[in-house]
């Protein structure tokens, strides 16, 4: 049997990464030259955080530039994928009865393009994106991304993106280096540690992690998608850290590769 497709959390950061070329960029480039060509993208995206569970089912999601304050360039970027309706049909049906709405107005917010920009440059891939329900506990979040494993075996290239360390409040907009927080690094360890014991049961009540995690994660947006990205780990299957870093001391860019 075809070994499943793997599936990739990615630390977006800082929106400006989709013009730059630096170590973050390149591991997103080389994750992509890496994998096997997908049939389709799936995007959970920190940035598409509502009230419900959408799909996108359009033919043609428009680029969103869904920031403020960065230079003319960045607004001027398109990544013109096409959608999948088929695929979002799809995956509408895996997690029924759970409703899940086919959108026709959001598009791909910069958590999807502003990485995929450079894992699939060609933007000739498709891609859907799917949101999050912002009014549910992180274990619902967890059990939605079991409910998507066997689109791994349909081609279908799963990703998570938002950071798993993400303080605005504490993070160096400047252009000077900066050292990562103690409690970055501290929960960034922890956490690596979890994941390649593959014991997702305290990543899943992150909450119950302490003082690190409460500083590192001040609101769940950017660290649910990784949930989605672990439920899918089959037994036996490698975890690794294809991406690492902390930007601005406190935005891990930590990548995690299932499979
Ligand atoms: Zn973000």
């Amino acid at each position: 049997m075809k070994k499943p497709m793997p599936a990739v959390f990615v630390g977006h950061g800082n929106p400006m990464n989709a013009l730059l070329d630096n170590t973050y960029t390149g591991g997103w480039a080389a994750i992509g030259k890496d994998v096997p060509l997908p049939q389709a993208v799936l995007s959970i995206s920190a940035h598409w955080y509502i009230p419900g569970t959408s799909v996108t089912a359009m033919h043609a999601p428009r680029t969103i530039h869904d920031f403020g304050g960065f230079p003319p360039e960045l607004y001027r970027i398109q990544y013109p994928a096409p959608g999948d309706p088929a695929l979002a049909d799809r995956v509408r049906g895996l997690l029924a009865p759970m409703t899940v709405h086919p959108d026709e107005e959001w598009g791909l917010d910069h958590g999807t393009w502003t990485v995929l920009r450079h894992m699939f440059p060609g933007a000739g891939i498709p891609v859907v994106q799917l949101s999050i329900d912002e009014r549910q506990p992180a274990e619902f979040h967890y059990d939605v991304g079991k409910r998507l494993a066997p689109l791994r075996d349909e081609g279908v290239l799963i990703v998570g993106s938002g950071n798993l360390v993400h303080n605005l409040h504490a993070y160096a907009w400047g252009r000077r280096a900066m050292e990562p927080f103690e409690w970055a690094v501290r929960f960034e360890d922890k956490a690596r540690e979890l994941l390649l014991a593959g014991n997702d049961g305290p990543l899943i009540s992150y909450e119950t992690l302490g003082q690190p995690a409460a500083l590192s994660i001040p609101t769940p947006d950017h660290y649910l998608p990784l949930l989605y990205v672990i439920a899918l780990r089959r037994k036996g299957e490698p975890t690794c850290f294809p991406v690492e870093g902390v930007d601005g001391g406190s935005v891990s860019m930590l990548a995690v590769r299932i499979g």
